[in-house]
């Protein structure tokens, strides 16, 4: 049950000085921080972060092209092409730029279920829908629309994996060459708790 997941605050948060505050809340649930580092992303490390499939690329362009047709925008005068693959590219390459703006926080946190715990702690991708008392929700204000209006991603703060494998992967690629750690603390195990809760 125990799990790693990523961690990255990217550079609007660390620009913003969020890092302590989202810090902090990781770790008053329990999670365990077991890597850190204070890096700037290269333009390769991004591109390897987003994935290379046909397949991630055509759902990431068919989304940015359903939000411009449902807003009616014409998505051949605004990106040069109504082909969901291109668009994805497209976008792939603004989430780089996004990515790679500046110095960023990675980590990884451990604990029983960090992929799913982190991920609610985080929010909904889009800070203007993610529920108040998340991170992104409690920090973020941006939407599809004003980022799809300035031809960028949605400037969301922070990364979390979004599922084990995705983890997995992610974890070999941004600490490859760097310290994970193993040691104890609390985190999430009753085993040492007894007696009844009255
Ligand atoms: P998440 O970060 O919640 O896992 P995704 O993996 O789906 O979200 O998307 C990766 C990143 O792409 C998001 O964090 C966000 O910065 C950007 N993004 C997601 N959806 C949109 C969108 N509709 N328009 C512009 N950028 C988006
Ligand atoms: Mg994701």
């Amino acid at each position: 049950m125990t799990e790693r997941t990523l961690i990255v605050i990217k550079h609007d948060g660390v620009a913003r000085g969020l890092m302590g505050e989202i810090i902090k809340r990781f770790e008053r649930v329990g999670l365990k921080l077991v890597a850190m580092e204070f890096l700037k992303s290269t333009r390769d490390m991004g591109d390897s972060h987003y994935p290379h499939t046909k397949k991630w690329l055509q759902k990431v362009g068919e989304r940015t092209l359903k939000e411009y047709l449902d807003k009616d925008l014409d998505p051949v005068k605004e990106l040069g092409t109504m082909d969901p693959i291109k668009i994805g590219q497209l976008v792939k390459g603004w989430l780089i730029d996004y990515l790679s703006a500046g110095p960023v926080l990675a980590m990884v946190w451990e604990g029983p279920n960090a992929v799913h715990v982190c991920r609610k702690l985080v929010g909904d991708t889009i800070p203007a829908n993610a529920v108040v008392g998340s991170i992104r929700g409690d920090y973020g204000i941006d939407s599809a629309e004003l980022a799809n209006s300035q031809q960028r991603p949605i400037y969301n703060i922070i990364h979390a994996s979004g599922e084990l494998a995705e983890a997995k992967e992610e974890i070999a690629l941004w600490f490859k060459n760097r310290e994970v750690f193993d040691y104890n603390v609390y985190s999430g195990d009753f085993s040492g708790v007894s007696g009844k809760l009255k």
